[in-house]
């Protein structure tokens, strides 16, 4: 039986974050470090924090290699933000526009009055 201390097979010699390695067995049945890609984080919503549901967390170049369906979903701010905040961005516009209405229609049937 041989040792079974292992060593990098690259020539970063320090336990970083970038360097982070995994113990397998070879088909010859040694064991040897198999070193791992980063993994990577998925988008977040810009305004709750929350992971983007059917969004894939890659690499950033990974996303370059994948086709644009793969990292949106088709709504209004799909693929930014989620779709809670995008119903109260919506919700909230309404009422605003609703306020601004309402106003209106109130000064001119003071006007009316005022006549
Ligand atoms: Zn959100």
């Amino acid at each position: 039986m041989g040792s079974n201390r292992l060593t990098y097979r690259r020539r970063m010699p320090y336990n970083t974050r970038s360097n982070k390695v995994r113990v397998i067995k070879t088909p010859g049945g040694e064991l040897r470090y198999l070193h791992l890609k980063k993994r990577g984080t998925a988008p977040k919503c810009g305004d709750c924090g929350t992971k983007l549901p059917g969004v894939p967390a890659l690499r950033p170049r990974e996303y370059s290699t994948i086709s644009r369906p793969k990292k949106t979903v088709q709504r209004a701010y799909g693929g930014s933000r989620c779709a809670n905040c995008v119903k109260d961005r919506v919700t909230r516009a309404f009422l605003i526009e609703e306020q601004k209405i309402v106003k209106k229609v109130m000064k001119e049937a003071e006007k009316k009055q005022k006549r």
